[in-house]
């Protein structure tokens, strides 16, 4: 589907600065929906028929993507996640292992705080229902009685094209990694068709192809409680840029919020920031890295940084105050306050 960028209500966390500035010709927009938000595929000054080729590709691999990575869904994903909880094996294919390989290694290097295997317990918050939104939180004793065994990608076992886990409470979650897998095969793509300046948006999420015209892209990252955004930057080529925020999915119940990011030390939703935006030039790890993040929260967040390799954070910690480390502090323009105005710059930051 192709839209005038003129022509449709700007996607809010969207960056839609990039779009808003820019001459109606130069670029052009293709949207969808997969993996539950808005995808928009903005690309300047390329042939329109090409464009549209590239855009219709992604498109269709993007919902092949979802369908075969959704936790509980006819896919590839599903069919594991029954199997577990029989105690049997699955087929796995090459993709899907080599993916989950990748997703070890992240967790590994986050502690732990990045952990795709508790799909569980994302289904018992009720955040696995793509329908309906959570009203009240779970019985604490089933949380307790799913962490009993301990989760943990070190529970699977990949061999003879099958995968086995030791604990039946496992379920394979990929909700905080997919998105950025998929935005890195989409920007593949784009090059690989000849696109030389395009940014794959998914719901605030994005890399960047080359640049607008005679200057880079230029994005906005949501508010994660006002309106709007609250800071802005230039992204280069290669770059991409993923939030993970507390307002992205969540329920209120007798005055406190529960939102979709889990601490899987707790089982419950993680306290420690509202938002946390990473600039990094893999998007699949940015957005592992930038779940992992929130997790970690304030108190932790420069240490986990590190491990990840990630070196331009910034985390909105949940009284509203704003960190970052000074590679992101260097690139990064604020132009309103969250809550608390004064950035903190993490001086010791590796
Ligand atoms: P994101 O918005 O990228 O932070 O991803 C959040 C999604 O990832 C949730 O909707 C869950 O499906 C899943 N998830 C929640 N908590 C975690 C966690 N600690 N580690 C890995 N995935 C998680
Ligand atoms: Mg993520």
């Amino acid at each position: 589907m192709r839209i005038s960028v003129y022509g449709i209500p700007t996607l809010f966390a969207c960056l839609a600065l990039a779009a808003a500035c820019a001459p109606r010709e130069e670029v052009t927009r293709f949207q969808f929906l997969a993996f539950g938000t808005l995808v928009d595929i903005d690309v300047y000054g390329a042939d329109r028929e090409l464009a549209a080729r590239a855009a219709a590709d992604i498109e269709t691999c993007f919902q092949a993507l979802h369908r075969d990575w959704h936790p509980w869904g006819d896919g590839a994903l599903g069919t594991i996640n029954r199997a577990f909880a029989r105690g049997e094996t699955a087929p796995i294919d090459a993709d899907l292992a080599g993916l989950l390989g990748e997703a070890a290694s992240l967790s590994r290097a986050s502690g732990g705080l990045f952990d795709p295997t508790l799909g569980r317990l994302v289904d018992l918050w009720g955040f696995s229902d793509d329908e309906q939104s959570p009203v009240a939180p779970p019985d604490a004793a089933r949380i307790r009685a799913l962490l009993d065994e301990g989760l943990g990608m070190q529970h699977l076992r990949i061999a003879d094209g099958r995968i086995a886990s030791s604990n039946p409470d496992i379920a394979l979650d990929l909700g905080g990694f997919a998105k950025g897998v998929a935005v890195d095969r989409a920007v593949e793509r784009l090059r690989a068709l000849g696109v030389r300046n395009a940014i794959v948006n998914a719901g605030g999420d994005l890399r960047v192809i080359g640049r607008h015209g005679d200057r880079p892209w230029r994005i906005g990252i949501r508010h994660p409680r006002g309106k709007g955004v609250i800071a802005e930057l230039e992204v280069h080529d290669g770059e991409s840029v993923f939030t993970s925020g507390d307002y992205e999915r969540y329920f209120d119940y007798q005055g406190r919020r529960y939102h979709h990011i889990l601490d899987p030390r707790t089982g419950e939703p993680a306290t420690g920031a509202i938002s946390v935006t990473v600039l990094h030039r893999n998007a699949a790890r940015a957005d592992a890295a930038v779940t992992a993040l929130f997790v970690a929260g304030s108190k932790a967040w420069r240490n986990v940084a590190a491990a990840l390799g990630m070196t331009h954070v910034m985390l909105i910690g949940a009284d509203g105050h704003i960190e970052m480390s000074p590679e992101m502090h260097e690139r990064l323009r604020l132009v309103q306050p969250a809550l608390d105005d004064r950035p903190r710059i993490a001086g010791d930051f590796a």
